[in-house]
C-alpha cells in the first residue's frame, strides 16, 4: 500500500458500504479495504423470496470481489471485525488480525433482536441473511413433507400451522407468500395433506399492520391478507416461543414454523465506538456522518441515527437511505482527499435525502405503497414494486434470472427453489401402516 495515499477501511459491504466504495474508489489517491464477514452483497428486500422458495440465493447475492473487480485500489477481506481501537486507529478481527486506517467507515447494518429472549431464536429464526432464508425455507418445506406423511392425524396440525411474528413489511410479505404456496403450490403437488387445515397467523403487537404506513393502506393490507387465508392478530403480544409453538396472550398455537420478523438492533461492532446511541443502538452522527469527537470515523445505513429535515427526525433504516448516504459520503470524501481540494478551504455539499416513499408486497399482484402523500394499492403498487426491485438488483444476470423466475412463478404457481438439503430427521410422530 502506497504511503501517501489515504487508507480507508470500510466494515460492511451492504447497501451503504458498497455504494460508498464505488464512489470513493474513483479517486486513485485512496486505498480502500472492505472487511465483511460474508463474501457477498445481499439484496435483503428479496430475501423473503428465497425463504418462500421462489428465488435461489444466487439471484439476490453477488460476490463483493466481482462487484469491485474493476477498482484496483480496493481490496476485499472476508473477515469478522470484532473490535475497533479508536486510539490506535485499528480494526481487530475475531482471530486477532489487525488492520490500521486513516479513515474508518462502519456500515455493518443491523440484525434482529428477541427483546431479551434469545432462547426463542432456535425455534423462531429471523430473516437477515441468506443462511436465515435457507433455514426458514428448509423448515417450511420439511414441514409439508412431514404433514403429508401424517395426513389426517392430529399431530399434523403442528406442521401445518405457520406463525409469523411482526406485522412490518417483511412479516406481511412472508405471511402472504406462505398463503400462496399453500393455495397454489401444495394443492398441485401433495396428495394426502388436508389443505383446509393449513393455517397462517400474522402476529403484531401494535393495533395495525405496517405501522409507519397510512391507516387506509394498513387496513387494505389486512383485508388482502385475510382474503389469502391469513389470520391477522393485531394488538397481540408473544409471551413465549418453544419447540411446540407460540404463546400469544391466553392462546397457544402449536407450530413447527415460527418466523421472527420483529425488532432490529445494530450489529455488535458498534459497541466499540464510544458515542451517543439511541434505543436501537444506532450511533448519533454529525451532518457529514462522522462520529462526534472522531472526525476520522463515519457511520452509514442502519447503524446511523442521522437526524434530518425541519423536525430533525432520524432517517428510517431502509435501503434507499443507506444507498443515498453511501453515495454521498463516497463523493464527499473523494473530494476531500483530492489534491486540488486539499489545498483550498473546502466546504462539503450538505447531504440531501430524496424520499422515495414506501412499498410492501402482500402477494402476487397485490401490494401497497405511498410516495409524497400519493397512495398506491393493488396491481399498480405491485408492478411498481417489481420494477423498483429489479432496477436495484446488481448485475444484468441477476435481473434477468429474477424476471424469468417471476414470470414462470406467476403464470404457473410453481416454486423453483424447493430443494431440501438435509435428509429427513425422523422425529415425525408415528402414524400408521401406509397403503
Ligand atoms: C428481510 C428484509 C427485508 C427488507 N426489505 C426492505 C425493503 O423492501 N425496502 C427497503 O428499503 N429496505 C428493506 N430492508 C432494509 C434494508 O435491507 C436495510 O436498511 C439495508 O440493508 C441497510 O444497509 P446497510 O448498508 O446499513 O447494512 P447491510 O446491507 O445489512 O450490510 C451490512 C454488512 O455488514 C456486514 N457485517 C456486519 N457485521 C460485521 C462485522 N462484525 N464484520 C464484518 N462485516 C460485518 C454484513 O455481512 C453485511 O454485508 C429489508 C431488510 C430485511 C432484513
Amino acid at each position: 500500500m502506497s504511503l501517501n495515499k489515504e487508507k480507508v477501511i470500510v466494515i460492511g459491504g451492504g447497501f451503504a458500504g458498497l455504494n460508498c466504495i464505488r464512489e470513493l474508489a474513483k479517486n486513485k489517491n485512496v486505498e480502500i479495504i472492505l472487511i465483511d464477514k460474508h463474501n457477498c452483497y445481499v439484496f435483503q428486500p428479496l430475501l423473503y423470496q428465497v425463504a418462500v422458495a421462489t428465488l435461489e440465493p444466487k439471484d439476490i447475492a453477488v460476490a463483493h470481489r466481482h462487484i469491485l473487480a474493476k477498482f484496483q485500489n480496493v481490496t476485499c477481506v472476508m473477515g469478522k471485525a470484532s473490535r475497533i481501537d479508536t486510539d490506535k486507529k485499528e480494526v481487530c478481527l475475531e482471530n486477532g488480525d489487525l488492520y490500521d486506517y486513516d479513515h474508518l467507515i462502519v456500515t455493518a447494518g443491523a440484525s434482529h433482536t428477541y427483546f431479551g429472549n434469545d432462547d426463542w431464536e432456535k425455534h423462531a429464526p429471523g430473516l437477515k441473511t441468506i443462511r436465515d432464508a435457507l433455514t426458514i425455507r428448509e423448515k417450511m418445506l420439511t414441514s409439508f413433507e412431514k404433514a403429508e406423511r401424517l395426513d389426517s392425524i392430529k399431530e399434523a396440525q403442528k406442521y401445518l400451522n405457520f406463525v409469523v411474528v411482526g406485522g412490518g413489511p417483511t412479516g406481511v410479505e412472508i405471511a402472504g407468500n406462505i398463503a400462496e404456496i399453500i393455495t397454489r403450490t401444495l394443492t398441485k403437488n401433495f396428495r394426502r395433506i388436508d389443505i383446509k387445515r393449513a393455517k397462517i397467523f400474522l402476529v403484531e403487537g401494535l393495533p395495525k399492520l405496517l405501522p409507519p404506513y397510512p391507516d387506509s393502506l394498513s387496513e387494505r393490507t389486512k383485508i388482502d391478507l385475510m382474503k389469502l387465508g391469513v389470520t391477522v392478530l393485531t394488538d397481540s403480544r408473544v409471551l413465549n416461543i418453544n419447540s411446540e409453538g407460540v404463546q400469544i396472550g391466553e392462546r397457544f398455537i402449536h407450530s413447527n414454523n415460527v418466523i421472527w420478523a420483529a425488532g432490529n438492533k445494530v450489529a455488535p461492532i458498534y459497541d466499540s465506538i464510544d458515542a451517543e446511541k439511541d434505543r436501537a443502538g444506532r450511533v448519533v452522527v454529525n451532518s457529514d456522518f462522522s462520529v462526534p469527537n472522531h472526525p476520522e470515523i463515519f457511520i452509514l445505513g442502519d447503524g446511523a441515527n442521522y437526524k434530518y429535515g425541519k423536525n430533525k427526525q432520524p432517517l428510517f433504516a431502509i435501503a434507499s437511505v443507506a444507498i443515498q448516504q453511501g453515495r454521498y459520503l463516497g463523493k464527499t470524501l473523494s473530494k476531500r482527499f483530492s489534491k486540488k481540494v486539499k489545498s483550498k478551504k473546502h466546504k462539503d455539499k450538505p447531504f440531501r435525502y430524496f424520499d422515495k416513499g414506501m412499498l410492501a408486497t402482500i402477494g402476487a399482484f397485490k401490494a401497497v405503497g405511498s410516495f409524497k402523500g400519493i397512495k398506491f394499492k393493488g396491481f399498480i403498487a405491485w408492478f411498481i414494486w417489481g420494477v423498483v426491485h429489479i432496477y436495484y438488483l446488481i448485475g444484468f444476470r441477476n435481473r434477468l434470472s429474477v424476471m424469468l423466475e417471476w414470470i414462470i412463478h406467476h403464470i404457473s404457481g410453481t416454486r423453483a427453489a424447493r430443494v431440501i438439503i438435509h435428509e429427513i430427521d425422523e422425529t415425525t410422530p408415528k402414524n400408521k401402516k401406509h397403503h
